[in-house]
């Protein structure tokens, strides 16, 4: 067994085929870092037809899986001390970096995905977490476990080739990640900026730190909250001094000036 299990409740164990060809996963499968268990929903459906889904009380479009199964399947898994359960819906919390960060101290997720119209609504009370990827409605929860799985594993050590990689990037801390630049120096008529090339450590870390800034603030100013301006005056200095100024109190819906 390995230091990580994902044990996966799913009506398609066929759509985690993909985890077999996603470099990090791959690799982490392969190096015995992560399981992935796949619990096939179908197995535990009722009668000769293995029935798992039915119309739902009171009308309405389409089927809704049922509880029996789910349960069956989640009562089968054995459960570490460090365990946490998932049930993905488009009515939970949505997924942020700082959940996977959370999850990669356990040593078992327990991912429950949903499909049709959805499940039975006695099947939460088994999620200590319900969990949405953004808000959007897939056809399935099968895409959001593989997105859960391939965050989680790669933050676990001894899956990335460079750990560091895991130090400066987008949604780490409230900045997204400076642009980044690899050979050739000139492609298309369009160079690297010089200070990459400069050699100067220092100077190359305060342009990044810049524009990471800069690029927060055009694209996720929402990012920005009131707290983390109080914490940083470079942070501040730039808004004031950028055209970004007005964007950012709209999209802050600030009414007047923050207190800064
Ligand atoms: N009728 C349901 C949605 C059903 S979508 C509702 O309005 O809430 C079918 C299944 O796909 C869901 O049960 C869930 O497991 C999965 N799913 C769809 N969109 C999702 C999202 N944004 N995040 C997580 N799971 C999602």
């Amino acid at each position: 067994m390995s230091n990580f299990n994902f044990d996966v409740i799913t009506l398609f164990p066929k759509a985690f085929e993909l985890i077999n060809n996603l470099g990090v996963i791959t690799r982490a499968i392969n190096n015995n870092l992560i399981d992935v268990n796949l619990h096939d929903l179908r197995e535990y459906g009722e009668g000769s037809y293995r029935q798992v889904d039915d119309k739902p009380y009171g009308g309405g479009a389409g089927m809704v899986l049922k509880p029996e199964p789910i349960f069956k399947a989640y009562e089968s898994i054995s459960k570490s001390l460090k365990s946490k359960t998932l049930l993905m819906t488009p009515q939970g919390k949505v997924l942020k970096q700082k959940d996977l960060v959370r999850w990669s101290t356990l040593d078992q997720i327990i991912i429950i995905c949903g499909q049709y119209e959805g499940f039975d609504e006695r099947i939460r009370c088994l999620a200590d977490e319900e969990i949405s990827i953004g808000d959007y409605v897939l056809s399935g929860g099968e895409i959001p476990a593989i997105s859960i799985i391939n965050g989680v594993t790669r933050l676990l050590p001894g899956t990335l080739g460079d750990p560091d990689s895991l130090v400066d990037e987008s949604h780490n801390s409230f900045l997204l990640e400076y642009p980044q630049y690899t050979r050739p120096l000139v492609f298309k008529n369009m160079k690297v900026p010089d200070v990459l090339v400069s050699g100067n450590h220092e100077d190359v870390k305060s342009w990044r730190r810049q524009k990471s800034i800069e690029r927060t603030l055009e694209r996720r100013s929402d990012l920005i909250s009131n707290e983390n301006l109080k914490k940083s005056s470079q942070i501040k200095r730039i808004i004031q001094e950028s055209n970004q100024f007005m964007k950012f109190m709209i999209n802050n819906e600030y009414e007047s000036y923050p207190d800064w």
